[in-house]
């Protein structure tokens, strides 16, 4: 019979898949001899059959049953008894951490009764009440549904009742006479305990499909069907008094990386307390002076830990009566600053490789670096300041609720503005710019899904009061829609915008990189269309260009009007005339990506578009033949029209031109130039024979014998079926998976977003945006036939990849394994590319075991 619960110390031969990330951290806690309080973990395998049946799966109940006898038998007490009550949290942990995303319930096993006995056991009145008083409320909102704000509102006029500032200056009778209130506001609390463990199991797993943690999977790419796992654990007490309390702490500065103690911590306090807000909580030193014996034993542990991790950890922990408990350890969520320091540390103080360390950077992630911050020139005027929670800057409009921050993002940028953030404004922070929140610390909500996800965040900005759709900072009144600028970097908030500058790359991305560089066998290239972007790409490490079109050397002011001349001419006399004129800017062109990219190899792709798009609309002329003409080129559907080779065998002197144009520049740059030629849009053989001919033909007359290539770009399903003919005649592929997902899927990009594609994805009929992530089942087949067929043909084929995908780390993987040469993607992705690239190969090599394990 398969078992559905663990114990912590058993051995459950599943990882975090099955007990989820909070129960493995447990387990290995537990197994490493590290003060965890005993419990047990209902698995994923339970949740999964749960949902199926909507009911738990046979057996459960007698299993847990089990695993509670032998927890009062470790803890000596007894879960419903009401002299010495054993009480549990049951806390919910899937494979991946979806921070705040599903509920905890603390005090389990508390009733009228229990909790009278556990006041008179512990002599301490105020803990036991005040332990009940969380229970209610906690079972009330997860699993009955009761608004919160209706037992917070409670407490608020109790303590204002009280003259009480904080919820630790309300006495024992007020927290009885609290319960009492809370009894009132939710009349069914059930009093047995047995009945509130397995109602709170089933809420647990019904909190996986809260709407809140599917928006949270979407927008994280998290699978559906994983499941929750539900923890089981014996309470300890971080409300006993000044002795006692919780905090969370990070093995380094999940901001910075730089080592050394980080993270905050309150007395008198328990569960959420410190990440709520409800008291400011104190820095993690204090506890030094406070309870130095925990401290000690806590530095002690995250090291440990580290130690076994091998990687940065962040740790949830408890003290009661000055005994340290740790609840939870995972790797730390953290900015990409802080993982690139941590893992260059981490090399130098000998505790994993360098190949470890670049498994330790999630290529995704480097994006953050790449953001803008304000330019340190700029003349500031600092309206106020609070933590800085997140880095990186942003300007936008501000909002003060999700809702409103996900419509107004349609228009432009927005700071969602909160008093502090709860897991229900996760749509908005995912629409917002960045995120500026009064209230909260370092590891406040808003924090800790903002670095997560990459976003400027500024925490705790107490100059800023908001009220009633009014926020005021700086002596200024601010409405919804008004611009400000928040830094994440420093903390700072600016009234209006602000200039940004583009980001530079520090040391340890460049030593990270580095150490990539030295293990990937995939070429990684840019596409780059001018020598500027040329230059930027080559700054990320480029290795040459994979994808330079050629389109936009026919706009420009001095440009356009021959090219309608060009388009418009009734002769191929008159055409050629016209692109002689233009021959002389694209050869100039040429030459400024020669130089950029000097020694690299650059591949040119010949006009791709359709003429059409270089004319004006038919109702902006009025001369009757340039609207017939207009007319004339029309076409139902562009996208599968007159365009790419096609143009290049109708009207050969637009290719003839641009080759003459590029061999005149390569000659005229020398050595430095390296050429590949490109014909887009290929799907028969044929067509390439003859655009080949044409291409060496020219080529021989301006460059002679100065070396060359000749490929094309692979996009349409025939090209890939009779890619050992057309290989022939080409010297290289690139597969050009933009058009290639468009042919091979029969969907129009353009057209999909809008009308069908976003809603396949919210219905899950699709799990990934096949414009985004590579469709490795469907193009990527066709992909992998093309390679076969091409190679078998001409085993020396160079082969790559130009579209979107080629920036995207999944799909950069499946290149990897594909055996292409080279990806080449926008130069800003270029470091991410790089940064996958190694880490497909080091996973092929088999030497990725200690590849972050999620977290
Ligand atoms: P989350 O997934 O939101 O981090 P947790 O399950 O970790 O939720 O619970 C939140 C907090 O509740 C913990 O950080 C800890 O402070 C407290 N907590 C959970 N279980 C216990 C327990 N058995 N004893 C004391 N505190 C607990
Ligand atoms: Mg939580
Ligand atoms: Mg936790």
């Amino acid at each position: 019979m398969s078992r559905f619960v663990f114990d912590f110390d058993e051995p459950s031969g599943g990882g975090r898949e099955l007990l989820g990330g909070k129960g493995i951290g447990l387990a290995e806690m537990t197994l490493l001899g590290l003060p965890v309080p005993a419990g047990f973990t209902i698995t994923t395998d339970a949740c999964r059959a749960y949902m199926k049946e909507n009911e738990l799966p046979e057996g459960l109940e007698a299993e847990v049953e089990r695993h509670v006898r032998r927890l009062e038998q470790r803890t000596g007490k007894r879960f419903g008894d009401d002299a010495d009550p054993l009480l549990v949290s049951v806390r919910s942990g899937a494979a991946i951490s979806m921070p705040g995303m599903m509920d905890t319930i603390l005090n389990l096993g508390l009733n009228d009764d229990a909790a009278e006995g556990l006041a008179g056991r512990t002599g301490n009145p105020r803990f036991a009440y005040d332990s009940y008083r969380r229970l209610i409320q906690m079972f009330g909102e997860v699993v009955d549904g009761i608004d919160a704000h209706r037992f917070e509102d409670a407490l608020t006029e109790l303590k204002e009742r009280r003259n009480a500032r904080q919820d630790t200056d309300l006495g024992a009778d007020d927290l009885r006479e609290l319960v009492a209130t809370y009894r009132e506001i939710y009349p069914t609390f059930p009093s047995d305990a047995r009945e509130q463990l397995l109602r709170a199991v089933r809420a647990v797993f019904d909190s996986w499909n809260t709407p809140r943690a599917q928006v949270y999977r979407r927008a994280n790419d998290i699978p559906d069907d994983l499941g929750t796992a539900v923890n089981v654990v014996q309470m300890v007490f971080g409300n006993k008094g000044e002795r006692s309390g919780t905090g969370v702490a990070f093995t380094r500065d999940p901001s910075t990386g730089e080592q050394g103690v980080f993270g905050e911590f309150l007395a008198n306090a328990q569960g959420e307390d410190v990440v709520a807000g409800i008291r400011t909580p104190q820095p993690l030193e204090t506890m030094r002076d406070t309870m130095p014996d925990a401290y000690a034993q806590l530095l002690e542990t995250m090291r440990r830990l580290e130690e076994h991790y091998r990687d940065m950890q962040d740790v949830e922990f408890t003290v009661e009566d000055d005994a340290l408990y740790m609840l939870q350890t995972r790797a730390a969520k953290r900015t990409a600053a802080a993982a690139l320091k941590a893992a260059v540390d981490m090399t130098d103080e000998g505790l994993i490789s360098r190949e470890e360390a670049v498994t330790r950077i999630d290529p995704a992630q480097l994006d953050q670096l790449l953001h803008p911050t304000i330019d340190p020139n700029a003349r500031l005027d600092v309206a106020g300041k609070g933590l800085n929670a997140s880095p990186g800057a942003a300007s936008g409009g501000i909002v003060f609720d999700a809702d409103t921050a996900v419509e107004r993002a349609k228009d432009g940028p927005v700071i969602l503005v909160r008093w502090e953030t709860t897991p229900d404004d996760i749509h908005g922070m995912i629409a917002a710019q960045g995120i500026l929140t009064v209230h909260g610390g370092m590891t406040s909500h808003a924090a800790v899904v903002a670095r997560g996800m990459g976003k400027p965040c500024v925490a705790g900005c107490e100059d800023l009061s908001l009220d009633d759709g009014v926020a005021r900072i700086g002596g200024r009144e601010l409405h919804e829609g008004d611009v400000i600028t928040i830094d994440g970097g420093t903390g700072r908030v600016f009234v209006g915008e602000v200039p940004l500058v583009a980001p530079r790359l520090n040391e340890d991305f460049e030593t990270v990189l580095g150490w990539a560089d030295d293990v990937r066998r995939l070429k990684v290239r840019a596409n780059a269309d001018t020598p500027d972007d040329a230059a930027r790409a080559r700054e990320f490490g480029a290795q040459g260009i994979g994808l330079c079109r050629t389109e936009h050397m026919f706009f420009g002011a001095e440009r356009l009007p021959v090219m309608q001349e060009m388009i418009l001419a009734d002769t191929e006399e008159g055409r050629r005339s016209a692109l002689d004129r233009l021959l002389p800017f694209q050869q100039a062109d040429f030459e400024g990506i020669f130089e950029a990219m000097t020694g690299l190899p650059v591949t040119i792709r010949l006009l791709d578009p359709p003429l059409h798009e270089f004319l004006p609309s038919e109702d902006q002329v009025t001369d009757e033949k340039v609207r017939a003409r207009i007319r004339g080129l029309h076409e139902q559907n562009p996208m599968l029209g007159l365009r790419g080779c096609r143009l290049g065998l109708v009207y050969p002197e637009i290719y003839e031109m641009q080759v003459r144009a590029i061999a005149r520049a390569a000659r005229t740059v020398g050595a430095g130039a390296v050429v590949e030629i490109m014909h887009p849009l290929v799907g028969f053989a044929e067509e390439l024979r003859r655009l080949r001919e044409l291409t060496e033909r020219v080529w021989d007359e301006e460059a002679g014998d100065v070396p060359r290539l000749i490929g094309t770009m692979v996009e349409l399903p025939r090209a890939c079926m009779r890619a050992g003919e057309i290989a022939e005649h080409a010297d290289f592929f690139s597969f050009g998976t933009n058009d290639l997902t468009q042919t091979t899927l029969g969907v129009s990009r353009d057209d999909a977003e809008g009308k069908f594609l976003t809603r396949y994805l919210n219905d899950g009929v699709l799990e990934r945006n096949p414009f985004e992530v590579l469709d490795q089942d469907g193009v990527g087949g066709l992909m992998r036939i093309a390679v076969e067929r091409g190679r078998a043909t001409k085993p020396e084929l160079k082969l790559g990849i130009c579209g979107e995908h080629g920036g995207e780390p999944s799909s950069v993987a499946f290149c990897h394994r594909l055996g292409l040469d080279y990806v080449s993607c926008s130069p800003y992705r270029v470091p991410l590319a790089r940064l996958a690239a190694a880490q497909a190969a080091l996973e092929e090599a088999g030497s990725a075991q200690y590849v972050a394990a999620g977290g």
